[in-house]
């Protein structure tokens, strides 16, 4: 299934790119996807929204000005000044496809004007710094996988795995947005109240069980007004795209304190999210149906109720970690993880729904994060609670050295993409982490 609504000659598998990377079957970034940054170039001057075309970044504000933007709205247009895509998430998405369509004719293979000219606007990725893509006003992090949930549950609580209300309701809490950062990014080992199993009461130190988990985020688009609510059928259209979200966790801090409000400086002292934005146009040819919820799960209240269109996305996503030694050696990452995000429990469009459904407004550019993407098989533990069973039994990387949690110098490294007959692949690019020791 596809999202035939959305599909238009920008999905084209046969349409090329001048931008030579671009045309590269292994790229994320083919002329297909054209995901939206907000980037800085490390030579200086101010941040830009960018487009990711094969290994360059497309200055758009640059081409707007050359007056190569021709048919996109006036509106789109000042949005290309920032700050952060903010503006342009707040555009109409019929507006920001006509961004979408400009783009694709002027990086493709017949541009309205000479490739050497577009060329001056177009920076090499390693000459630009990726920074967050939006200024994002609030984060929320849901639960979404039952497959998750379940296994944690069952750790955390082995006689009552799932709480009764997870098939009810979208479960999520409310993260920290001061501390998310763009990948790559160092992630400082955090400290906290942790009370181990047979302590005598809680201690103050460096977390000893720091963790991943392999997440989506959904960043907003047009917001809802406060005391409106969003139906679930029409959620999507307060949908901007997709980037990739590490919601770093450290489980020994997690344990003592989760109760009874939920998660805290657990969550709070980082969280990496991939700096290119994949939009939902470029999505959908890899629309697929919500989860089919097993037999004798209950329906969901009529206002989580999915509409006829496609509420899942097929997006595979993998984990690889690295240690020092094995960069050391010069060994490949080891995968952990490989998982798909249409195995959610929840639609992003059912969790937009239930997050207005009290009259909440979500603003352009806040992050729904789905919570840690797993599913049924073993290979799909999106986290590494899940993965080592709490720590029992512990992972073997190819360097010989076992892993229960992090290790200072660790390196985790999200990948997602979608892959469909009859279409290009398109990616998510990385989200990329590593590590730092805490501080004393
Ligand atoms: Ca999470």
């Amino acid at each position: 299934m596809t999202d035939a609504n959305l599909l238009d000659d920008t999905h084209d598998p046969a349409r090329t790119s001048w931008v030579e990377s671009a045309n590269d079957p292994s790229t994320d970034f083919p002329l297909q996807n054209l995901p939206l940054g907000w980037g800085q170039a490390r030579r200086g001057g101010p941040p830009r929204v960018l487009a990711a075309i094969g290994d360059r970044a497309l200055d758009l504000a640059g081409v707007r000005d050359e007056g190569w933007l021709a048919g996109v709205p006036p509106e789109v247009l000042e949005a290309l000044d920032g700050p952060w895509l903010n503006p342009l998430m707040a555009c109409l998405p019929d507006d920001r496809r006509a961004l979408r369509r400009a783009l694709a004719d002027l990086l493709g293979t017949r541009p309205p004007v000479p490739p050497q000219r577009i060329e001056v606007h177009l920076l090499p990725a390693e000459a630009v710094e990726m920074l967050v893509p939006a200024s994002v006003g609030d984060y929320t992090d849901f639960y979404a996988s039952v497959f998750h949930a379940e296994r944690v549950g069952r750790l955390f609580r082995p006689d009552n795995p799932l709480l009764p209300n997870y098939k009810h309701v979208p479960i999520g809490y409310h993260g920290r947005v001061s501390s998310i950062v763009a990948s790559p990014a160092g992630i400082v080992r955090p400290f906290g109240q942790t009370c181990p199993e047979g302590a005598s009461g809680p201690r103050f130190g460096p977390s000893a069980r720091l963790d991943f988990e392999l997440e989506v985020g959904l960043l907003i688009g047009p917001g809802n007004v406060l005391g409106g609510r969003v139906p679930v059928d029409r959620a999507e259209e307060h949908a901007f795209g997709l980037c990739l979200v590490n919601d770093w966790s450290a489980r020994d801090i997690q344990q003592w304190e989760y109760q009874p409000l939920g998660p805290f400086l657990a969550k709070s002292f980082a969280t990496s999210v991939s700096p290119w934005v994949v939009t939902l146009e470029a999505l959908a040819p890899f629309r697929v149906p919500a989860f089919a919820r097993p037999p004798g799960d209950p329906a969901p209240l009529p206002y989580l109720q999915p509409g006829p269109a496609p509420g899942g996305f097929d997006v595979t996503l993998e984990a690889r970690l690295s240690s020092q030694a094995m960069r050391e050696q010069g060994l490949e990452p080891a995968r952990v993880t490989r998982s798909r995000l249409a195995n959610l429990y929840w639609t992003f469009a059912q969790m937009i729904a239930h997050h207005t459904s009290n009259g909440c407004n979500l603003r352009p550019g806040d992050l729904l994060a789905s919570g840690t993407v797993s599913g049924p098989d073993e290979e799909a533990r999106g986290c590494l609670l899940e993965a080592t069973l709490g720590g029992r039994k512990p992972l073997r990387l190819p360097s010989g050295q076992v892993r229960r949690f992090l290790e200072d110098g660790d390196e985790v490294v999200l990948t997602g993409y979608c892959e469909r007959e009859g279409f290009r692949r398109i990616g998510l690019g990385e989200c990329r982490g590593r590590i730092q020791p805490a501080r004393p």
